[in-house]
């Protein structure tokens, strides 16, 4: 992937986990925030940091932010400066907004107010450790639509051994392995004859139901 200009504004527990993982894949952030401490604490993991109110529409365009390719509003309990920026940024015409939501009435403001994508963290992330809790094999998982899911899930210990044509698992478990993880090397469409060994990780597309069957098997 080719370099691209981020800025993140906000830099709280959030906003400085996504500046510092852009800034280790290589590409250009910057940090803003209205709070001198916060953005001295993230000026060494990040390209930039400086510190702005970023409600003020002559600050954001003094910062030149209509030349981001991306821009994260990761602003943490004040909604109004968080929808605030928002609307500024695609007011000033900026491409990419992305902005995180407390709660759902929160969201659908910033979506209202022009955001491109809306997340909401600590939701998600309860959804996701909820999923892991309710299926014990699955380490990873993609939703695909509210029924179906890619799952990333560690063969049963009764399964080992087998090739896929023994398992059989589109018949048993109505779920078909598009996958299959081996030493870290990825094996695509597998042949139905491959064993499946020890530590081996398949991964499955199917409806959730069958998912969370074939993710509890022991
Ligand atoms: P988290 O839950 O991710 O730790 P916080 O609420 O601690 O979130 O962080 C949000 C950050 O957003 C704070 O560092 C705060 O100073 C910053 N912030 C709040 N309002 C503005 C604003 N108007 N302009 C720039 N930064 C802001």
């Amino acid at each position: 992937m080719g370099r691209r200009q981020y800025a993140v504004i906000g830099l709280g527990r959030f906003g400085t986990s996504v500046a510092h993982r852009l800034y280790t894949a290589d590409q250009e952030v910057l940090g803003i925030d209205i709070n001198e401490e916060r953005v001295e604490n993230a000026e060494l993991s990040i390209t930039h940091a400086v510190i702005a109110d970023t409600t003020e529409e002559e600050t954001l365009k003094s910062i030149g932010i209509r030349n981001f390719d991306c821009v994260i509003v990761a602003i943490g309990n004040d909604m109004q400066s968080s929808i605030l920026t928002t609307l500024l940024l695609k007011e000033l015409g900026v491409k990419k907004v992305i902005a995180k939501a407390l709660n759902k009435n929160h969201g659908q403001v910033l979506t209202k107010v022009g955001a491109d994508w809306v997340i909401y963290p600590e939701r998600d992330m309860g959804e996701r450790v909820a999923n892991q809790l309710l299926s014990p094999n699955m380490l990873n998982y993609i939703e695909l639509s509210k029924e179906y899911n890619i799952e990333e899930i560690i063969l049963p210990m009764s399964m080992k051994g087998k090739s896929l044509r023994e398992l059989d698992l589109r018949a048993k478990y109505n779920i078909s392995v598009i996958a299959i993880v081996s030493n870290g090397e990825i094996i695509i469409a597998p042949s139905p004859d491959q064993d499946i060994s020890e530590k081996d990780m398949l991964l499955v597309v199917g409806n959730k139901e069958d998912l969370a069957l074939f993710a509890n098997i022991e």
